[in-house]
């Protein structure tokens, strides 16, 4: 029979985990809810899906709690998260398992999950190192799974390998790699990538692209540093900033109107066309400063058979192997990051033998229907647990 499952996100923004979400929730939408905590246009792509979809606002001092807030913080979120759980706790009943795709959600499910009796599956998909969070975040949500998290999916090797350095039980942590619809990246309708490429005047000019939220640990800077010394290339930055970055991409923007690069980079903001903006681009950039949890934009231009530079930290491990299915650069060396352009794209031969066998490991190791049942057979343990 299909579980029943309440599903719970604290934001209503696109990111890659709520894209990821939006695949899973879809899959499971028999007799499934997705329960936000804040409205937005995942709510809409959830809905379009055929999901159901209800948004419970979370207070005001719950939003403020931030990714390196301190014991202080924490404590003013308190009442808030206790009101969040008691809400979610009164449509639990409804359902046979809670599925958190975030911290501030897990948080929240975890509580839930205790006062209704329900099991509790966390998909973890930050990695949990000092780097991306405060000591106090770490240990709460790291305490809470191991008491009453039934599984903690996380999103690949490194997030698992860090969820146990922070004190996590391995026991209860599963690998379940993010998955992608091949079938929307693979192939595009080329006439609508060559308008795409003249709306943007990129006619015959090497172009290199970054798709991600503008953020500083996702490193559009380094990208930008690189340009420099390649005075040819355009740079399209995909992405806007999500988070209460836009000091970053201010910064970003300003720069970008230095001499020497004036003109070569394109702000594109948030879009919903990735696949055939990766088929217009000749590389795909990823320049995360730190370790990326997985970098769901390294398989999808993989997918998209282009050559993926990529930084050699985190989840891309898993996902690249340097010189055959990608290059690997250092996190921040923009030298590095602008030889690595400049040979993929005087070298058409290279750029292709590495799209190609990128193009065929994200196939074989990254489908969607490979996540899928990976999610589907965990969720079965969890509930064959408590029978
Ligand atoms: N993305 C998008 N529109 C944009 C920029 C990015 O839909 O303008 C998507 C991108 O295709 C990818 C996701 O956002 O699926 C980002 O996921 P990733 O794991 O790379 O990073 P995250 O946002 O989770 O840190």
């Amino acid at each position: 029979m299909t579980p029943r499952i309440l599903f719970l996100d604290h934001v209503g923004v696109l990111g890659g985990g709520e894209l990821s979400l939006l695949d899973i929730a879809r899959h499971f939408a028999a007799g499934s809810r997705v329960l936000l905590f804040e409205d937005g246009p995942f709510r809409d792509r959830l809905e379009a899906a055929g999901v159901v979809v209800e948004v419970v606002t979370a207070p005001a001092s719950v939003s403020r709690v931030r990714r390196a807030g301190g014991t202080m913080q924490a404590l003013r979120g308190l009442p808030g998260v206790l009101k969040l759980a008691r809400a979610v706790a009164r449509r639990a009943r409804s359902y046979d398992l809670l599925y958190a795709n975030s911290q501030k959600a897990f948080i929240v499910a975890a509580l839930a999950g205790r006062w209704t009796r329900r099991p509790v599956v966390w998909h973890l998909r930050d990695l949990l190192d000092a780097a991306h969070f405060g000591n106090t975040q770490r240990r709460v949500v790291v305490g809470l799974a191991n008491r009453w998290a039934a599984c903690v999916l996380a999103n690949s090797e490194a997030t698992a390998t860090a969820f146990v350095e922070a004190g996590g039980r391995a026991e209860i942590a599963r690998v379940v790699h993010n998955g992608i619809a091949p079938e929307d990246f693979v192939e595009v309708d080329r006439a609508g990538v060559e308008a795409l490429r003249d709306s943007l005047g990129l006619r015959g000019a090497p172009v290199v692209g970054v798709f991600s939220r503008l953020a500083a640990w996702k490193g559009q800077h380094v990208l930008l540093d690189a340009l420099a010394s390649l005075p040819e290339v355009h740079a399209l930055l995909v992405g806007t900033a999500l988070f209460e970055e836009e000091a970053y991409a201010a910064a970003l923007r300003r720069r970008a109107e230095a001499p020497g690069l004036a003109g070569r980079v394109h702000f594109l903001g948030f879009r919903d066309d990735i696949p055939a903006l990766l088929h217009l681009v000749d590389v795909v950039a990823h320049t995360s400063t730190a370790p990326e949890p997985f970098g769901r934009v390294v398989v999808e231009g993989m997918l998209a058979g282009r050559p993926v530079v990529a930084t050699r930290a985190g989840g891309v491990l898993e996902i690249i192997d340097d010189g055959m299915t990608g290059l690997l650069l250092a996190p921040g060396d923009a030298g590095a990051l602008a030889r690595a352009l400049h040979d993929l794209l005087a070298s058409p031969e290279k750029a292709r033998r590495i799209a190609a066998a990128g193009q065929a490991v994200a196939l074989e190791r990254f489908s969607l229907s490979r996540m899928l049942e990976q999610i589907e057979r965990h969720i079965e343990e969890v509930l064959n647990a408590i029978k």
